[in-house]
């Protein structure tokens, strides 16, 4: 099994998250919802890819909500061995002092145009290790600072190391988000410089060597998303596995930068969308931060209605999602009524079987889901319900949220329990239904049944934002911030629309979002009475324009000659 992928040289793609399938939950979000559509596209595309990250055997966590708002965070626990198989190599890592030891599944992605890569799923809960030990790679995002440091250690460390021990040639390191950088300690370990070539007063480590094998993806503005760790608690759990003036030099004098390590070892440096690029600059004066806008998998963020209908009109889109360019002129509108049509009673049928709120056909949904969290402003939407009601007083509509919050982020879970008491209120007049449990196949019945996708997150501090670029898959338009991919996709009344302009400033944002929906979005939904063909032409602008080109397909292609070729 190994065998089909050890023959030729591949790109390590390291992640502490990926989404594999909705039956495996060793995501939490965006990062690994990218993770998995970045794999998914290598298979499409037969780029020779290996993916490496862990096996999470307790997952994130499932979210129950009760009828306050309140979540509560429940084990996910999931069997790798119904979805993957052991491997027999195992290696070891040091952690407070002690051999770590560390094995894998191999999980083999297969894309649906019958090409698959391998991804690695490191494992400690092995029976060589102490009790303690075998639960570092249980939790994702789990525990404190000693356990994430150790999860990291496993990751980068054990990742390179296991990749060594079976046979594979690895051509690229490719780190995604600061989590895995210490991949690049175990390259500085591998690259010294012999004794001849060592030049006195420099580093023992042949610096320009690794960073020529490194790209580093980053992933967020915002200050949290970047792990630290003190210099006294790496002492302590990872000792000294490289020499500490060269680590300090590299990572920060203070302390362990993770995102400075992966800066300061990676030759390309990648932003996740232009503007995200430029925020990232200003946040690390003196890198140069390429762009490579995030995209989303063609397939799998494609409902089945709109895959029929895409097979039927653009046949190859799959491969080539470039065709969807031709979507506003090649397919007819009420072919694409009807898909939609099809997938918003799905999504209808999904929120009354979960949820009991009873949503109408014929009244346009707004779709807002994403990480429960305070700069992604949830609550923004509803900070006047007064205005809300009177809106939808003159024109209905209905909304559906969904979102988790991760377990120690209190404003997040403070945010779902507002929602909740938001919907109570405007019961009667908006039907509001939260979702529980946002997943993959939560997410696709969402971002496909909606008519309007929401974003409203303050700026600058949405990276990229990928969900609304699933929505234009599907022929859903994005209501949104000029924020993150927004900047880049938002042709106003042609893609969908966005709320106040680039400059404006935070307090005013309600308002425009308000008088957006009041003034111009609703009135164009209704404005055609039986006839939706205005409409139907904004969701065919989404799909030319924005479904054809931010895809990971693209992405991919991109990452494969700037990046991994160069
Ligand atoms: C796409 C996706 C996300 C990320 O969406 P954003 O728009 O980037 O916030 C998070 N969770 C799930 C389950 C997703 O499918």
């Amino acid at each position: 099994m190994l065998d089909d992928f050890i023959h030729e040289p591949r790109v390590a793609y390291f992640s502490m998250e990926i989404a594999l399938r909705n039956e495996i939950p060793t995501y939490a979000g965006g990062l690994g919802v990218l993770a998995g559509d970045t794999v998914r596209s290598a298979a499409d595309l037969e780029l020779p890819l290996v993916a490496v990250s862990l096996v999470s055997r307790a997952g994130y966590f499932r979210q129950e909500i009760d009828a306050q708002g309140r979540q509560t965070e429940q084990p996910s626990l999931w069997e790798p061995r119904e979805w993957a198989r052991p491997l027999d190599a195992k290696i070891a890592v040091p952690i407070e002092g002690r051999a770590v030891w560390i094995g894998a599944w191999l999980y083999v992605l297969e894309g649906h145009m019958g090409g698959r890569q391998p991804v690695l799923l490191l494992d400690t809960d092995l029976d060589e290790n102490r009790r303690e030990d075998r639960q570092i790679t249980h939790y994702l995002y789990g525990g404190d600072d000693t356990y994430r440091l150790k999860q990291e250690i496993v990751l980068g460390l054990g990742g390179v190391r296991l990749l060594h021990a079976l046979g594979f040639e690895v051509r690229h390191y490719h780190i995604n988000e600061g989590h895995s950088a210490l991949l690049g300690l175990e390259l500085l370990r591998r690259y010294i410089y012999s004794p001849e070539d060592r030049r006195p007063e420099e580093s023992p480590y042949d610096i320009p060597r690794v960073r020529e094998l490194c790209s580093f993806t980053t992933h967020t503005p915002v200050e949290a998303g970047h792990d630290r760790f003190s210099y006294e608690l790496v002492q302590r759990v990872l000792g000294n596995a490289v020499d500490p003036t060269t680590l300090k030099h590299l990572a920060g004098a203070e302390d362990l930068n993770m995102t400075r390590l992966a800066l300061n070892l990676s030759e390309y440096v990648i932003g996740v969308a232009k503007r995200h690029a430029e925020v990232s600059k200003a946040m690390f004066p003196g890198y140069r931060v390429h762009a490579v806008t995030n995209g989303v998998h063609p397939f799998t963020w494609t409902s089945e209605p709109f895959r029929k209908l895409y097979d039927h009109y653009l046949p190859g889109w799959c491969h080539e999602p470039e065709l969807l360019a031709r979507a506003d002129c090649c397919i007819p509108d009420a072919a694409i009524w009807d898909a939609h049509g099809q997938a918003k009673l799905a999504l209808i049928e999904r929120v009354r079987a979960r949820t009991g709120v009873v949503l109408h056909p014929k009244v346009p949904i707004l779709g807002f889901a994403r990480r429960m969290t305070a700069y992604k402003r949830p609550d923004l939407l509803f900070s006047d319900l007064e205005r809300l009601k009177a809106i939808a007083g003159s024109r209905s509509f209905q909304i559906v949220l969904a979102g988790k919050a991760h377990p120690r982020d209190e404003g997040g879970k403070r945010l779902i329990e507002q929602l909740h008491a938001y919907a109570r209120a405007l019961a009667g007049v908006v039907p509001v239904a939260y979702l529980p449990d946002y997943d993959l196949e939560t997410a696709l019945a969402l971002v496909s049944g909606a008519d309007l996708w929401l974003n409203t997150p303050l700026r600058p501090f949405e990276a990229s934002g990928t969900s609304g670029m699933k929505a234009a898959f599907n022929g859903v338009p994005s209501l949104s911030m000029l924020d993150g991919w927004w900047i880049e996709g938002c042709i106003e009344g042609v893609t969908g629309w966005a709320i106040g302009d680039a400059a404006g400033a935070a307090d005013g944002e309600a308002h425009a979002l308000y008088d957006k929906l009041e003034q111009v979005v609703l009135p164009f939904y209704y404005g055609y009475g039986d006839d939706p063909g205005g409409w139907i032409k904004v969701m065919k602008g989404a799909i030319s324009k924005n479904a054809s080109f931010f895809n990971s397909h693209r992405m991919m292609r991109r990452y494969t000659t700037e990046a991994y070729i160069r």
